[in-house]
This record gives C-alpha cells, structure tokens and sequence, in this order.
C-alpha cells in the first residue's frame, strides 16, 4: 500500500476520534529512543527512580523489542476534569483528604485500554493485515516520550506533557503497529522562561527542568507502603493519593477544565473524603468505595497511612479517640507507628498517656522509635510552656 493510502487513513482516523472517545492522537516513528536511554540510566545512577518502572532500558527504549517490525506508534491522549463541583468542605471535626485528579473517576488504565481497543477494531476493520501492541502507563515504553515525539504535546519542566488544547490534564496510551502511518512533529517547548512549577514543588523533588527525584516526590511517597520520613509527612499534608502541585501551578492549564468523558468525572466524597472513617475501613469496604479508582493499585494501607499522617498534620484534636484506637489496636505496625507521629504532632494529655502506653507495649522496632519520638516530643513541648 502506498504512503498516500496511510496518508488518508490517518485522515480517516483523526476524523473519526470523537466516536472513539479520544482527544487528540499522533503519530511517532517506531525508531529506538537513544536520547531518553541515557537520560533513563543517569536517573537510575542518580537514585531518582521509582522502583515502579520497567527495570529493563533497552525495553523502554526499543520498540523493536517488544514488537516485531514496529512501523509507527499511536499515541492517544484523552482529556481530564481538574475541577471538583460542590466539593465537600473539611472542617475541625470533619477534616477530609484528597485524591489527586489521576484518582478521580473510573481508573484511566481501564478507560485507555478501553479507547485503545475501539481504536484497534476500528483500523482492523480497515487493513486485514493490521497487528497492535497497546500499552498504558504500566507498558515497558515511556507514554511522555512517545507522546512528546507523536507531536501530542512538548515535554514540560513538570515532566509532565502538554497539549497546547487540554494543557496537561491528560491521560496518556500508545499502540505499536506494523503500519507505516505518517509521523507527525513534534511541538517546540513552551515553558519558556517560567518555573511555577520548579518553584511550588513542596519537596524540591523537581530537581531541574523535565527532571523529577521520584523518591522525593509526594506522589510516588504516598503510593508506598512503609514509614515515610518526618520531613514527608510534613509535606504530604493531606494528600492521600498523588500530587498535583506542579500541574496546578501551571499557567498554561489555568481554567482548564475536561468534564466530556463521562467514566472520568468524580464522586466528591469518593476523592474529597473524610479522614476518620478512613482509618477503620475494611478490606471489603475499601473496594466497593475505591475499588474502581486508580487509587486502589496498592491496597488500602498506603490510604489509611495517609489519612492518619493528614490528621496528625491538621492537628485537630476532636480525631484523638480515632488515632488512639489505631496506636492500640491496628495489626500493622506502619499505621501504629504512623498514629503515633500523628498524636505526637496533635499533642495533649489523652495523646501523651496513650503514647506512654504504647512506648512500653509496642514489639516492633520501628514503630515503637516513632512513638517514643512523639512522646519526645509532646514532653518538649510541655516543657516550653512550663
Ligand atoms: S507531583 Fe508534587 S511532589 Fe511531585 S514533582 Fe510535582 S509538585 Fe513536586
Ligand atoms: S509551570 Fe511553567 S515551567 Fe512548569 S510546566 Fe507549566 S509552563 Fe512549564
């Protein structure tokens, strides 16, 4: 088939992408991404990984390998709401957390890979001889490297990508193909002189432009599992799940807005919720209220972590009886230890005689140094007063 036969399929395609519910899509070439391969193994040198990554480059940066004889790559962008109508208030005694946009709505994996497959039905029912390889986000190839050389959008300082239409409120999936589809351009930076985002960063985790220390992104912390730093719980603040700083500083997604794919809007209590009744949520309540979020990918302990470390950071005393009960009765050390930095931060009598408590009782190591450091604490700051 000629070149002008993909080029009027393609004509075809980006006619049709309303009925397939995507936004915007490009093309790349199926070329191996040699400049990101060094950019991946100085961050991996550096430690600036997440540990959630495909640990092997040459697959991240090859297509070849995970495709035989790639011709193009689609890269498929789908738009998300960024803002949260008739959000619930969080006040002393009903404090709440929040999700980031990335959680809101049904899991993007899922939506993507469905937008994907209409995507593949729709070419395959046009070229016979069409084969794919779709991949969203947990795929081995970088979504931003293939979307950035797709011409979706320039790669920014926020490490994120941004489309000149919906900004970078977008959800990103590609698919490896054996048609030679014309490649689109990629589109010139334009962060400019600009470094909001840089600058908003709670933990310097932006270590310079289009440069991310996952380790010290908030994002990537609250997805853990373990304890997390005194200086993280500080900054995580009352995020429960991701970080959106960066995107939302951003001027060029001011007053953006994405509220036309119907799986992605969210349920404000869902992504706004009330922290105390997050800490005694089964196993079973915690799928039917986040079982469809992407939240729910680590199970509930990093949420419940989360929630006990927010209400240590609102210092509302009214949530006391609630941490208590966690520093007594909960199984897992990481949330006794946690409710125990949490009391030490809220401070007062009841939370200084249950720290006591638990001081003399707790059998694991590390927990038991977190209580004793917020017992410290509380003793530290009696005695100021005094
Ligand atoms: S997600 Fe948050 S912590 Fe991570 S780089 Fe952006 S602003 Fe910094
Ligand atoms: S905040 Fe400024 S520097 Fe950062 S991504 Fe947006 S435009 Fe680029």
């Amino acid at each position: 088939m000629s070149k002008s036969y993909y080029a009027k399929l393609k004509a075809e395609l980006l006619e049709a992408l309303p009925s397939l519910g995507i936004d915007k899509l490009g093309i790349a070439s199926a070329e191996p991404f040699r400049e990101l391969k060094h950019t991946l193994y100085r961050h991996r040198e550096l430690g600036y990984e997440s540990g959630f990554e495909e640990p092997d480059l040459d697959k991240r940066t090859d297509p070849a390998l995970l495709f035989d004889d790639p011709q193009s790559i689609i890269s498929i962008a789908v738009a998300y709401p960024s803002k949260l109508k008739n959000a619930p208030k969080s006040e002393p005694g009903a404090h709440r957390g929040i999700l980031s946009r990335s959680a809101w709505g049904m899991d993007y994996h899922h939506v993507l890979r469905n937008r994907l497959a209409r995507l593949e039905a729709w070419l395959k029912e046009r070229i016979p001889h069409f084969r794919a390889e779709s991949m969203v986000d947990t795929g081995e190839l970088v979504d931003r490297a293939v979307a950035q050389r797709a011409g979706i959008g320039w790669s920014a300082k926020n490490c994120s990508i941004i489309t000149p239409e919906f900004g970078s409120w977008v959800y990103l999936g590609e698919m490896l193909t054996n048609l030679p589809l014309p490649p689109d351009i990629p589109i010139i930076d334009q962060c400019g002189e600009c470094t909001k985002c840089i600058d908003a960063c709670p933990t310097g985790a932006l270590v310079g432009p289009g440069q991310l220390n996952a380790q010290r992104c908030v994002s990537f912390v609250t997805q853990t599992k373990g304890f997390v730093s005194d200086e993280m719980m500080r900054k995580i603040g009352n995020r429960l799940y991701g970080c959106d700083t960066c995107q939302v500083v951003c001027p060029v997604n001011k007053g953006l807005n994405w509220t036309h794919q119907p799986e992605l809007q969210p349920d404000p209590d869902q992504v706004k919720p009330l922290l105390v009744p997050m800490l005694t949520l089964s196993n079973r309540e915690f799928q039917e209220k986040y079982g469809t979020s992407s939240s729910s990918w680590r199970g509930r302990k990093p949420l419940q972590r989360n929630a006990v470390i927010a209400l240590g950071n609102f210092k509302d005393a009214s949530a006391v009886p609630a941490l208590i009960a966690v520093l007594r009765e909960d199984p897992r050390p990481v949330l006794r230890g946690t409710a125990g930095w949490s009391l030490g931060r809220i401070g007062g009598k009841e939370a200084e005689a249950a720290l006591s408590e638990a001081a003399r009782h707790e059998q694991d190591g590390e927990a038991r140094s977190m209580i004793e450091d917020a017992l410290g604490q509380i003793k530290a700051a009696a005695c100021k007063r005094d």
